[in-house]
């Protein structure tokens, strides 16, 4: 059997495993001699520079995605509903005829079913039928007539009365608390919670009230092949109700709360682009059914060049049993950005509402949000965006009082308030939150308002940065962005984007980003392209186009400074614009280096001294004014130039004092490791191979704000 391998090709494949092993061998050997050159310092360094690379370009890619995460949920079980879940439920939770809730909660088990019941139709579309087996009923079982709105409003109070005096004392403290903003005219009313359906609901339906779904035994292989279609379970959502109930979440004062009897209008506008078909339905049938009717201007759906052929004729046929949805279809696919800039120039209401296309809106989600915009049309109110799960579709609460941050280089995050800080401001579970960054999709603003702050920049494409250039442009130009808690949408977190991009992902999204960071940020931008995107300096790599009308839109509405944002709106963001700065000390010769009339030099180290002061920056150049060093390996010497911020050539790489060559200068093009060394004297600056222990190739800053 041996020999049969060494004949023929077997032979071949022998002497190409004794190559290897020799091969290896050697290869050993090498390393061996290197570690025993006394380089193991240099290896570490190595091994810990790339590291970094691998980290910043870990950060990097992760920019481009719209959230790190999602917001952190309430409850540690990511399953079926938890006992804990089951708590948040309100009062018609627990008389919802639901046997899966009974069997999974003691507390729920104990409470009377409760029959749905139907409701003869009404004139008005929306209101056809009333289910009452819906989460949010807190009416008795008694029969229940058709009703307009307000009608509505006037038996909820009288079936849930307050005692007279807490009454006025909810509404003079709403009043006094929002007595300086807000026209005193008309009445107000508790909020909504409706949750209208055209048939009563089936509590045994798969994924019912927002349960998981379970995908049956012998169905992996369907919910594996159908993920890509929305990168969520799209074999699931084809199985659940289109109107299915969800749990209302909201904090329990949230349904006390008042609001205005005439708040705006606002039409509700989904784009999307190849949307998963049930998902897409559900996200309607939940600004249907929980919105008051009257609030409820229209709902567009733009159709962003979709290529399913189910979104085409189908969905003009479904959807022409509800009056108030428009459909909208773009000739070419335009991206996000304008396609809700498309919805919003055919919109009547006077809010618009942004969703994306995969939400499920809670009960009571609008009127909070429209509240808002009434006190004040400068407030930009983003609902709580709560977690529908991918795998399960299960709707997850998420921990209140979080609100939407960036990081460098602008990426999106999450960020829980501290205790403190709630305590603090004494603020209650139902108060609005100031939030530095929206999420994205989902928002309302005054139309008008929208226009005056000049919209999206149109220039930017497909997907990525428009919620950094949106927030940055409200808070900047006047407006606030505010999480309401009352409000709460659910919405599908992916992990990637199901539909194409006509150009490269990344460089779409870096694209847009540079834009947003060439108009908005300042001096700032200095740390957006140096955490990670100084490639977008070169313009051969990236051309951001035309800038003008963006600038001059800034300008004409006097927006404030981004270093205005940062002290006011995220003040909790440490933003120093260098990395290091002050005097430049060499550590072997204890002195400091100077620069006067283009010509470096060594002095007694002086503070009062501007020539010894220098920056080390976001760019990695070191830099005194307009004035760079800047390494000339190939004459083994120093230049003092014009900093040129796309010059790869004129960075250096600072090593931290952890790092195994802690406090040396790299060179940061160059094929080998080199670093700045001063000669004993301090008459000469030159390039010698790294050595972790030489002095006179430690470089200290005064001032280091970078880790
Ligand atoms: N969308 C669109 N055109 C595009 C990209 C996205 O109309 O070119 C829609 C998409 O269908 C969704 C919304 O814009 O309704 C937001 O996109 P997505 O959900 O992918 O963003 P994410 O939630 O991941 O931030
Ligand atoms: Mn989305």
């Amino acid at each position: 059997m041996i020999r049969r391998y060494l004949r023929g090709s077997g032979r071949v494949l022998v002497f190409v495993f004794v190559a290897s092993v020799i091969w290896l061998l050697l290869d050993i050997a090498v390393l061996r001699m290197s570690f025993s050159d006394g380089n193991l310092h240099l290896l570490k360094e190595r091994v810990i520079r790339e590291k970094e690379l691998l980290k910043q370009r870990a950060e990097v890619n992760q920019s481009t995605k719209r959230d790190y995460g999602h917001p952190v949920l309430r409850t540690e079980d990511t399953g079926s509903v938890s006992p804990d879940m089951a708590r948040v439920y309100r009062q018609g939770d627990k008389r919802r005829n639901s046997t899966l809730l009974k069997s999974q909660s003691a507390e729920m088990q104990e409470a009377p079913a409760k029959k749905p019941v139907d409701l003869p139709v009404n004139d008005t579309p929306l209101l056809k039928n009333f289910n009452q087996s819906s989460n949010i009923d807190r009416r008795k079982d008694a029969e229940i007539k058709p009703m307009n709105t307000t009608e509505k409003v006037k038996d909820e109070a009288e079936q849930k009365e307050p005692p007279a005096t807490t009454k006025r004392a909810i509404e003079e403290n709403h009043i006094r608390k929002f007595s300086n903003s807000y026209q005193k005219t008309g009445g107000v009313h508790r909020v909504l919670s409706l949750d209208v359906t055209s048939a009563p609901r089936d509590p045994a339906a798969v994924g019912q009230f927002g349960q998981a779904a379970v995908v049956p035994g012998d169905k992996d292989a369907e919910v594996k092949e159908r993920w890509d279609e929305g990168f969520f379970n799209v074999f699931l959502s084809d199985r659940i109700p289109v109107d299915r109930g969800v749990p209302d979440t909201r904090p329990e004062i949230c349904a006390q709360n008042l609001v205005h009897d005439n708040l705006p209008s606002t039409s509700v506008i989904f784009c999307f682009v190849d949307e998963v078909w049930s998902t897409l339905l559900r996200s309607v049938h939940s600004v249907i059914n929980r919105s008051p009717p009257h609030l409820l201007k229209e709902i567009i759906l733009v159709d962003d060049f979709s290529t399913k052929d189910n979104l085409k004729d189908a969905l003009d046929k479904y959807m022409s049993q509800f009056p108030k949805v428009r459909i909208i279809r773009l000739k070419e696919r335009q991206g996000l950005i304008r396609a809700r800039l498309a919805g919003a120039a055919v919109a009547k209401g006077e809010v618009l509402t942004f969703l994306d296309s995969h939400v499920e809106c809670n009960v009571g989600w609008l009127e909070p949000l429209l509240e808002r915009v009434y006190l004040d049309r400068r407030k930009v109110p983003c609902p709580v965006i709560e977690v529908i799960s991918d795998q399960d579709l299960s709707y997850k609460m998420v921990d209140n009082f979080q609100r939407g941050i960036f990081k460098w280089p602008l990426v999106f995050g999450w960020n829980a308030l501290s205790n403190e800080y709630v305590k603090k401001k004494n603020m209650t579970a139902a108060d609005p939150i100031r939030c530095p960054v929206m999420a994205g999709g989902l928002f309302s603003i005054d139309r008008k308002y929208f226009y005056e702050l000049g919209a999206y920049d149109p220039g930017l494409d497909v997907w990525g940065g428009e919620n950094m250039e949106i927030s940055f442009k409200i808070w900047m130009c006047g407006g606030e962005i505010e999480i309401i808690p009352c409000s709460r949408v659910g919405h599908i977190f992916r992990d990637q984007n199901p539909y194409k991009f006509p150009k490269d992902r990344r460089k779409t999204v870096e694209r847009n980003l540079a834009r947003v960071a060439e108009v908005w940020l300042d001096e700032y931008k200095e740390l957006f392209y140096g955490h990670g995107y100084h490639h977008l300096l070169d313009i051969r790599v990236i051309d951001v186009g035309n800038l003008t009308e963006q600038i001059e839109l800034r300008n004409r509405l006097k927006c404030k400074s981004f270093k205005w944002y940062l002290d006011n709106v995220y003040p909790e963001m440490d933003s120093p614009l260098v990395k290091a700065k002050g005097l430049v000390f060499n550590r072997g010769l204890r002195k400091c280096l100077t620069l006067q009339n283009y010509s470096l030099s060594f002095e007694m180290c002086d503070l009062s001294k501007q020539s010894q002061h220098f920056n080390y920056t976001w760019l990695r150049n070191i830099r005194q004014q307009d004035l760079c060093v800047v390494p000339q390996v190939k004459y083994n010497r120093l230049v003092v130039e014009s900093c040129d911020r796309a010059m790869a050539g004129q960075r250096w790489l600072h090593k931290s004092s952890n790092s195994a060559l802690a406090e040396h200068l790299l060179v940061e093009v160059s094929p080998n490791q080199l670093c700045l060394e001063a000669s004993p004297q301090g008459d000469n600056l030159h390039f010698a191979n790294c050595a972790a222990k030489n002095a006179h190739q430690k470089w200290q800053f005064t001032n280091n704000f970078s880790p």
